[in-house]
């Protein structure tokens, strides 16, 4: 049993390390079976890291932009040239489709990376001056220290990545903890990249949110805690890092609206609908899964979203024929299988609702028509394979509708009338909003929440500022 299947090493200090925690089970969620373990590292363990990256530090924060900017581009490349491997842990051990884990996410990490690489030499501060008599004055912008990044289980890979390349871009150092159930591709990037980085630049703990996250968030050493993650875990970060004051960024997921007027060709908003509502089975916080439609295309939307999600193909993640694998864990599957079984008398399961008879913790996509506002579905993230619909009477109430949640970090707005499509593009309080599309991300631009989607931005030039704090320096030149 466990002794078939690899052990996983924590990376610190540039090289393997085993955890001095009890290892736990690493399960593919397409089968149910065990196929590595992981250390649930100690304290200690994040401590012997935590040092690792504050030693590398100093040496790694004096690095010319230039040189920071070779090793990120390095590490775009090195992601590339194992695309393939890469690739094949995420369906392994994160249940997605292996086709799209190569074609969609591994581009988008190499890209993600060189555009800080670029971005890393073109940091910019206001005019420098003499705003007092006799005084020159100007602005620098220094690395924070050392991160303590957490990650999530829904894209472990490349949300490490849109957390590396900025961090290591401004010249800070990285202690990250992956999702317990989803350690296996950041643990092998870190040995991959010992390559490229200086020791201790990079460092990799794995285990849980408690005892090792914990420890990670509170260490005296870390300069501010970067997570990706749930409502709730986010908002416990925040509250412990206000102890000792650290810098804080948090992307908290969602709940996105996906706004559909009257005017919309319906069939090509329905695939797209559809394919990014149910991509990485509906595991993403931005998928688009709350759709509001206008009472005159709403029979319409409910029964073309339907056919769509039974036009997808469970199974093997490994198969190029698959296009929606499980969910994350036993676990997930009951958080989502339990909304299903708390709906309200009012609600439809127009298809799917099930869980197919089959190993793994996959469930059948689903479509829930009638629901009302105040719906649990509605209210809260779902995270699965779980398309909800709302009729609409006019555009206010779509407006207020879309906006009623807690969540405001992704939404859509669908028509073709674009005086409208401003209109409402301004009035939704979400980070993101896309007109006639939904999901598509470039590393040019920010991506971050409203309200209880946290704050701090990923991508762009604003993730880079993000990691990086701002200095006066004033001479006095008499
Ligand atoms: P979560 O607990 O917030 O997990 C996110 C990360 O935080 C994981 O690495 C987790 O470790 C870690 N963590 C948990 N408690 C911690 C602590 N005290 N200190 C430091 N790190 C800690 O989220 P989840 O329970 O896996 O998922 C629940 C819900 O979160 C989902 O259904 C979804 O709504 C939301 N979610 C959002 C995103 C997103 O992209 N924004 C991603 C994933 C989940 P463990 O792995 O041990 O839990
Ligand atoms: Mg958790």
């Amino acid at each position: 049993m466990a002794s078939t299947v690899e052990t996983l090493s924590n990376f610190i200090d540039g090289e393997s390390a085993a955890g001095a925690g009890e290892s736990e089970a690493v399960l593919n969620p397409a089968t149910g079976e065990e196929i590595a373990r992981a250390s649930q590292s100690s304290a200690e363990d994040v401590d012997r890291a935590v040092g690792a990256a504050r030693r590398a530090f100093d040496g790694w924060s004096n690095t010319t932009p230039a040189q920071r900017s070779q090793a990120l581009l390095a590490l775009a490349d090195l992601i590339e040239e194992h695309g393939d491997e890469l690739a094949r842990i995420e369906a392994l051990n994160a249940g997605k489709p292996i086709e799209a884990a190569k074609n969609d996410e591994i581009p988008v990490m190499a890209d993600n990376l060189r555009f800080f690489a670029g971005a890393a030499r073109c940091l910019e501060g206001r005019a420098a001056g003499e705003y007092m008599e006799g005084y020159t004055s100007f602005t620098r912008r220094e690395a924070v220290g050392v991160i303590g990044q957490v990650t999530p289980w829904n894209y472990p890979l490349m949300m490490a990545v849109w957390k590396i390349g900025p961090a290591l871009a401004a010249g800070n150092t990285i202690v990250l903890k992956p999702a317990e159930t989803t350690p296996m591709s950041t643990v092998r990037f870190a040995e991959l990249a010992a390559d490229i980085l200086p020791k201790g630049v990079f460092n990799v703990v794995t285990g849980p949110g408690n005892p090792t996250g914990q420890a990670l968030i509170t260490h005296p050493e870390v300069d501010m805690v970067s997570l990706t993650g749930s409502v709730d875990t986010g908002k416990h970060i925040a509250r412990t890092a206000a102890d000792s004051l650290k810098r804080v960024h948090l992307e908290l997921g969602g709940k996105a609206p996906v706004v559909v007027f009257d005017d919309v060709s319906m069939e090509a908003a329905m695939e797209t609908i559809a394919g990014t509502g149910y991509y990485n089975a509906g595991q993403d916080c931005t998928a688009a899964t709350r759709v509001l439609a206008a009472s005159g295309v709403y029979d319409d939307v409910v029964a073309g979203l339907a056919a769509q999600a039974k036009g997808l193909v469970i199974g093997d993640t490994l198969s190029p024929e698959t296009t929606l694998g499980p969910v994350n864990s036993a676990r997930q599957r009951e958080r989502v299988s339990g909304f299903l079984e708390r709906r309200p008398d009012h609600a439809e399961i127009v298809t799917g609702g099930s869980e197919p008879e089959r190993p793994g913790f996959f469930l059948e996509p689903t479509v829930v028509a009638g629901l009302k506002q105040d719906d649990e579905m509605i209210q809260r993230e779902i995270f699965g394979p779980v398309i909800t619909v709302q009729q609409f009477s006019d555009e206010e109430q779509a407006i207020a509708w879309a906006n009623a949640t807690r969540y405001g970090l992704a939404s859509s707005v669908w028509t073709r009338d674009v005086g409208r499509a401003l209109r409402v593009s301004k009035a939704l309080r979400f980070g993101c909003v896309w007109i006639n599309d939904h999901i598509p991300l470039v590393s040019e631009m920010p991506h971050g929440g409203f309200k209880d989607s946290g704050y701090g931005k990923d991508l762009s030039m604003y993730s880079l500022e993000d990691y990086t704090v701002v200095k006066h320096v004033m001479a006095n030149i008499q």
